[in-house]
């Protein structure tokens, strides 16, 4: 098996971004399935990338070959190689021609105990193999209520912005309320809003690049409500969990997204 491994290509000026994240779904048919019907229906004006569990990145790969979807891996190791019994580094993805690693999703933070070091490192460990970085931020429904939603967020950022220095401009970054992931719960597109504006200021502060970078919203975006997220000033697309598993949704979001 083949795979054309393809140039990464520098962030496109706030063209939209919508990334599907399969999480841990899918079967070798189902997916095939869900590919056939999504290349049937795009391409779209927003860019388009899907994150599958890792045994599935070489058929999602070879399957997206000559499609204007990218595609991506759910999480990569901050270490190159060595004894990391279970870790996929970000030299092996860049061998396959991955585009995108997700890092610091509130899952494995929450199931893995990923801290805001670890997740800065992996970004790191991605950039230095010229993926690009979709760095998780958010807030649990606790944090929310004891009104430390931006002190969270900024704390996650931070160390991020720390570690890669002037590079920060080259992740994406993805506000993901965990109260609102999975759970049906949205946030509406004024709360989104404001903390993508604070998160913007921060990134200000850091590099002049930062209107030009994107950051997406995630947290039960659906059909029926990703167009009024997008038209937000500061959502540059969405990072769709369960809505990406099926063909019909995935495609409604991709368009409100154009
Ligand atoms: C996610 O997994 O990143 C996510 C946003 O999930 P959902 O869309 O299902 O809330």
């Amino acid at each position: 098996m083949v795979i054309r491994v393809t140039e990464p290509k520098g962030q496109d000026m706030r063209r939209k971004l919508v990334v599907g994240n399969w999480k841990m779904n899918g079967s070798r048919a189902a997916n095939a399935e869900l590919l056939a019907a999504l290349k049937a229906t795009g391409p779209w004006i927003a860019e388009v990338a899907l994150c599958a569990p890792m045994p599935y990145l070489a058929d999602v790969a070879l399957s997206l070959q000559g499609d204007a979807m990218a595609w991506g891996a759910q999480d990569c190791s901050a270490f190159d190689s060595g004894a990391y019994t279970g870790e996929v580094s970000a030299a092996m993805l860049a061998e396959f021609g991955c585009r995108y690693v997700l890092n610091g999703h509130s899952e494995r933070r929450a199931m893995h105990a990923e801290g805001d070091q670890l997740v800065a490192d992996k970004a790191k460990a991605a950039l230095a193999h010229r993926l690009t970085p979709i760095v998780c931020v958010g807030e649990t429904l606790a944090e929310r209520e004891a009104g430390q939603t931006d002190a969270v967020v900024k704390r996650q950022l931070s160390a991020v912005i720390h570690t890669l220095g002037h590079c920060i401009s080259q992740i994406v970054v993805a506000y993901e309320p965990v109260w609102a992931i999975g759970t049906g719960k949205t946030a509406s597109p004024e709360q989104a809003q404001a903390v993508h504006a604070l998160l913007r200021a921060q990134l200000k502060a850091a590099t002049e690049h930062a209107g030009d970078m994107k950051i997406l919203y995630g947290g039960s975006v659906k059909a029926d409500n990703a167009a009024a997220l997008f038209a937000q000033a500061d959502i540059d697309g969405g990072l769709i969990g369960g809505a990406s598993l099926k063909a019909a949704d995935f495609a409604a979001i991709c368009r409100a997204a154009g």
